[in-house]
């Protein structure tokens, strides 16, 4: 399968890696919106939220707090968006279920 995001799990492609544990990766975004945006993925690749096993996303669940944590701790932001794009309508383009933690400074105008 030609996944980019399972090349990186699989550590086929590189990446800097936030957490790794068995089931779940943390990575930082390639093309970050603020400094610090990190991808939070199950190694096993599925394509949308409705086509996951709930078990595989509570193991991603399991550790988001932690790598919040670290990321706000990381860029001293004062807050973080967590958003996850489902389909290329919502603007899903990376077809491997993730997470992003795009952290946030008071007025920074990410989204705007
Ligand atoms: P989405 O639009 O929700 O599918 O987001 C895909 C995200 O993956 C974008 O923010 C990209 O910058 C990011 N991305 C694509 N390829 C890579 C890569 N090789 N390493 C890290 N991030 C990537
Ligand atoms: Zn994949």
């Amino acid at each position: 399968m030609d996944c980019i995001f399972c090349k990186i799990a699989a550590g086929q492609v590189p990446s800097v890696k936030v957490y790794e544990d068995e089931k779940v990766l943390a990575f930082l975004d390639i093309g970050p919106l603020s400094d610090g945006h990190t991808l939070v993925i199950p190694k096993k690749h599925y394509v949308k939220i409705h086509e996951c096993p709930g078990e595989v996303l509570a193991s991603v669940a399991a550790v988001l707090p932690k790598i919040a944590a670290a990321v706000l701790k990381g860029t001293n932001a004062d807050g973080y968006n967590v958003m996850c794009n489902n389909g290329r309508a919502s603007g899903q383009l990376v077809e491997h279920i993730h997470f992003h933690i795009i952290p946030r400074k008071a007025g920074d105008g990410v989204f705007t």
